[in-house]
């Protein structure tokens, strides 16, 4: 979209962090192939690899060199561009990558003011924000991941139904409320994704029960994650998403057939579908005379004004 065209800014994209505290629960193989699958319906997505280890940047087989902008420029060098960053996978597909030394930029932003805004900031300067944004996120809740908070409107948790995968969630949704209060009131937990689901066992039941019940009994509260549920179907155990990353191949690309790429296609499609529905309700509204306008971006990646995203 030309810079100069007057609805530039009104470009809605849905922004979406995957947040999980604990490492190897699917957060990196849920937003590559969630990012594709999106693409693939034709809506441009934008990943974002916010994880040192970069492993996002691999599974897109992308190595950026030395004098290449990554993720870490854009939050230290208030100067750099993220357009500059970007990299085409494939068509609708872009990335802006990761390298190791990210890691360094908690301790290097650790005195600077604003520093879990940077990400926002910079994304603010996109030319043309895309329609879907995904941030990979790294294992931990540290600055990064503030980061990611701060600069989106939704929360999407992907879990693995094991033993103890509860707790985890609380810790999550506390420092997630508690970010909402500070950087960013408008954050909302949408979904549990699940990840390498195995349904017939007793305990995956009880636990996606007991997910199932704990979001229930949150409903009438004024929590960020009030509306969350667990997202059906599951995206089901399958070797064949573990064998793709090596080869810097999405799930579409590597295996097009298989439960792996079933799943995640279902997934985007249902991505797609809520985003859609959502933003025919508030043209409705505007044309029915019932809608205040639109506020301003927060920053070039806005969101409409909206109830909360993905309730189903
Ligand atoms: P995280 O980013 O949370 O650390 P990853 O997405 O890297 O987790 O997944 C951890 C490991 O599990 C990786 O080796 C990945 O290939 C594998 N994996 C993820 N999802 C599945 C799945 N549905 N079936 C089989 N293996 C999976
Ligand atoms: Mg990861």
């Amino acid at each position: 979209m030309p810079l100069n065209d007057p609805n530039h800014w009104r470009t809605p994209t849905r922004s979406i962090a995957l947040i999980n505290q604990k490492g190897g629960v699917g957060k990196t193989t849920t937003a590559v192939n969630l990012a594709a699958g999106v693409a693939r319906l034709g809506r441009r997505a934008l990943l974002i690899d916010l994880d040192p280890q970069a492993h996002a940047s691999l599974h897109l087989g992308a190595e950026p060199g030395p004098a290449d902008l990554t993720v870490y420029d854009l939050l230290i060098d208030t100067d750099a561009r993220a357009d500059d960053a970007i990299i085409e996978i494939e068509p609708n597909l872009q990335l802006i990558p990761s390298l190791v030394d990210l890691a360094a930029a908690e301790t290097e932003l650790a005195s600077e003011p604003n520093r879990q805004d940077r990400l926002r900031r910079s994304l603010a300067g996109l030319q043309a924000p895309p329609e879907f944004l995904f941030i990979d996120c790294p294992p931990s809740l540290g600055l990064l991941t503030l980061n990611a908070l701060a600069a989106v409107r939704e929360v999407v948790i992907p879990m693995q139904a094991h033993f103890l995968a509860l707790q985890g969630v609380g810790k999550l949704l506390e420092t997630v409320g508690l970010v909402g209060r500070g950087v960013n009131p408008q954050l909302v937990v949408s979904s549990v994704v699940l990840t390498s689901h195995e349904e017939q066992t007793t305990l995956a039941k009880e636990i996606v029960a007991d997910l199932d019940a704990f979001f229930a009994s949150q409903r009438q509260t004024d929590n960020p994650w009030r509306s969350a549920r667990v997202r059906r179907p599951a995206i089901r155990r399958n070797i064949k998403l573990a064998e793709c990353p090596s080869f810097g191949k999405t799930i579409f690309d590597y295996a097009p057939k298989c439960a792996g790429a079933e799943d995640y296609a279902s997934l985007a499609q249902s991505f797609v579908r809520e985003w859609d529905s959502l933003l025919e309700r508030i043209r409705e509204r505007r044309a029915s005379g019932n809608d205040a306008e639109t506020p301003g971006p927060r920053g070039g990646v806005t969101v409409p004004d909206e109830d909360r995203l993905g309730a189903s």
